[in-house]
């Protein structure tokens, strides 16, 4: 049994997926104004983790990472650049896909773009104003909270001093701002804009994840992620949006993640106080120990950025990898070892029942720590034999599954311009649009890779 906190029942509660054995999981994705920083990759390596265990635990996952590519900060960076908005987001878009592949976080099965969704959209925003839960001023539409009653549980906040039919006009805000929220923001010059049957207009931030979560996944999924500064009011409002328009209920179980702080404050890029995972590298960091130092204290809790934990993450991994070392390279003596096969499946089950609570990475970290320990013990005293050495690296291995910590299988990198192809390829064969995706394929020949799709993804060949 698989137990989570759920942030809107404010309780550990078992996991029970809507459909057997598959699970629909929506993450909010990057909003592509900057670089992302390592306060990001804290949700993103979060969310990873939480993935591989649906995966390692038996379930099939369909994954939705959204890319926000048209908000307030998108269209503030591209004017004072003086670029269009996608010639602005291009650069940051394929930044993160390659962010991505560093981290070693598995690719979303759909990264739908804001941009490529309006339709969508509109469609959910002419809803809710049929529905009555929307009204139009100048120009605008904007969501009426005084509508919904049941606005405010997910973040608990305070109703009362909602005066009714104040509006906000802004992506962000805070609590002290409960007020009706922008759906549609209507043209304005100097701004990107779309025609569309509400007006000429944009959207706004949080109707673009209501639209494109329930696309993909359907009115009502199971799990929602994000960083607690989503709860309130990008969460919230998705909430409202989705339960207005679709009449039922929008997600099951919501998992945010703590923050990662730097002195105390969260890290952001309004503080200024953040670093990018490119920074880190060039101070010669290895993305995989920023990646153990990101995914090894518990996600609930607040995560402190120093560059001595970065140290600390080094050193730990590398006892994980000096242990495989061990286990591959030293002669043991032939012969059956049940002693040492019994206690690598007993750590490989304890492993999975501390993930199995909530996700505790601490506690399962600390099964496999004791587990090394105790392997290099009998490794000491030449006890071990080559059946155990070999069912402990199998336990690791497996492990490893979901921490994906130890060396892969030397791969050669594609440039990022080529993985986001072969992305695209696979969505439009998603959508059935065959056109389009033999389009890719042929695209791609040319350029010297050839594709094979198989029962566990696409691969990819390059030809000579
Ligand atoms: P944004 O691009 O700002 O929309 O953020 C993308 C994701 O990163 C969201 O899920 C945020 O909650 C998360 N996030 C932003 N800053 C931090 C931080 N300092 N610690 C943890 N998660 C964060
Ligand atoms: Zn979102």
């Amino acid at each position: 049994m698989i137990r989570f906190f759920n942030t809107l029942s404010g309780k550990i509660e078992e996991f029970q997926p809507i459909k057997e054995g598959e699970v629909r999981l929506y993450t909010c994705g990057p909003t592509v104004y900057d670089y992302a920083h390592l306060g990001n990759y804290r949700a993103y390596v979060f969310e990873d983790l939480l993935k591989r265990f649906l995966l390692f635990y038996g379930y099939k996952v369909i994954h939705v990472m959204n890319i926000t590519d048209v908000d307030d900060k998108t269209i503030r960076g591209a004017n004072e650049q003086g670029l269009s908005l996608n010639d602005y987001t291009k650069k940051y878009i394929e930044a993160f896909f390659e962010d991505v592949r560093v981290l070693r976080l598995l690719p979303a099965d759909y990264y739908p773009r804001a941009t490529e969704h309006i339709p969508d959209m509109v469609r959910m925003i002419k809803g809710l104003l049929e529905k009555g839960y929307a009204y139009v001023k100048d120009g605008s539409v904007y969501f009426s909270l005084a509508k919904f009653p049941n606005y405010g549980r997910l973040s608990k906040i305070n109703l009362e001093d909602l005066k009714a039919g104040v509006r906000i006009e802004a992506d962000e805000y805070e609590k002290e701002s409960v007020h009706d929220f922008a759906l549609w923001k209507k043209a304005k010059e100097g701004e990107p804009y779309w025609e569309t049957e509400i007006g000429p207009g944009r959207p706004g931030w949080h109707i673009e994840c209501s639209a494109m979560s329930t696309r993909y996944l359907g009115p009502t999924f199971d799990i929602h992620c994000g960083g607690i500064d989503n709860i309130f009011p990008h969460h919230e409002n998705e909430i409202a949006q989705s339960e207005a328009f679709y009449g039922q209920k929008f997600v099951n179980y919501w998992l945010h993640c703590h923050h990662l702080i730097v002195d105390g404050q969260k890290m952001s890029k309004s503080k200024g106080n953040f670093y990018t995972l490119r920074d880190l590298l060039a101070r010669k960091y290895d993305p995989i120990d920023i990646r153990y130092f990101l995914l090894s204290t518990h996600y609930r809790k607040m995560l402190n950025f120093t560059f001595e934990g970065l140290e600390q993450a080094r050193a730990s991994r590398q006892r994980i990898l000096d242990f495989v070392y061990e286990l591959e390279h030293r002669s043991l003596p032939a012969g059956d070892d049940p002693e040492a096969e019994k206690l690598s499946e007993n750590s490989l089950s304890r492993f999975k029942n501390e993930l199995a609570e909530d996700l505790n990475i601490s506690s399962a970290l600390a099964a496999l720590f004791d587990f090394i320990r105790e392997i290099n013990s009998r490794l000491a005293q030449d006890s071990l034999k080559q059946t155990g050495a070999k069912k402990a690296r199998e336990v690791v291995y497996e492990m490893d599954k979901v921490l994906a910590l130890l060396p892969e299988k030397k791969e050669e990198n594609l440039p990022p311009e080529i993985m986001e192809k072969i992305e695209l390829r696979q969505k439009a064969r998603k959508e059935k649009n065959f056109a389009l995706a033999d389009r890719l394929r042929e695209e791609l020949a040319q350029q010297g890779i050839v594709l094979e799709d198989t029962k566990e993804g696409v691969r990819w060949k390059k030809i000579k």
